[in-house]
């Protein structure tokens, strides 16, 4: 059946790339400047009620994390918010634009080793100039077939990109630490799904692990991938 395989999906964040960690210490300085309106849980509590609200209408991203954080402070001071926490709000989220790139381990081996032998893209969601951002920084743009940045990631959008850039999801396999937006909608659409845990994901990405089908995999790291792929055949 994997003689067959011929298209390999990468997602970028938290699989080719860190990315969670920013959230996360931007989250923690968002609790240190609202310490004095609520507790560090309850905030936390707040803000993913917001983004769960939000992420419909303004997509997955720094962006609209911020504008998240924003709501959460004004809802927690009872609109007393002061400015000068708005203001480092916002500066927390432009720094996050800027952080620079931490490849995963093995993350451009495991590319590399496939790279001539399979057609190679990279799906992933959030900003638009963000993603293609880190994608420049991160060395590893000459590599992919195919590059697609897509506002979320469903059954249908894989069905689509993999029969776009290659023989149609039976003959894919999808790559990421999300099992909700990597692994699960990929295996929906026909293709091998491969979950590369991270150790932070998003409470949004979570999902059971879809064990009993035949089309999942599940790896420690990335330096794993050829060797599951060359067992698949
Ligand atoms: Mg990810």
């Amino acid at each position: 059946m994997a003689g067959q395989l011929t298209t390999i999906g990468f997602d970028a964040d938290d699989t080719l790339w860190q990315n969670e960690r920013f959230f996360r210490l931007t989250q923690a300085r968002f609790a240190e400047l609202l310490a004095d309106f609520a507790p560090p849980e309850a905030l936390m509590d707040r803000l993913l009620e917001a983004e769960r609200r939000n992420v419909g209408h303004y997509g997955f991203g720094i962006k609209g994390f911020v504008l998240s954080m924003i709501e959460t402070a004004i809802e927690v001071t009872d609109e007393r918010v002061p400015a000068a926490v708005i203001r480092d709000l916002l500066a927390a989220g432009q720094e996050m634009l800027r952080h620079p790139i931490e490849l995963m381990p093995e993350a451009r081996e495991a590319i590399l080793a496939l790279a001539g032998t399979y057609r190679i893209l990279l799906i992933t969601k959030g900003d638009l100039l963000d993603q293609e951002r880190k994608l420049a920084q991160s060395g590893l743009g000459e590599l992919f077939d195919g590059v697609e940045i897509v506002s979320d990631k469903t059954a249908p959008r894989y069905g689509a990109i993999f029969a776009r850039h290659g023989d149609g999801a039976e003959r894919a396999m999808m790559v990421g630490n999300s099992l909700k937006s990597d692994v699960i909608p990929a295996i929906e659409a026909g293709a091998w799904g491969v979950f590369v845990p991270h150790d932070l994901t998003w409470e949004l990405e979570h999902a059971d692990p879809p064990r009993a089908h035949a089309r999942f995999a599940e790896l420690q790291h990335l330096g794993e991938l050829p060797d599951l792929i060359a067992r698949l055949g």
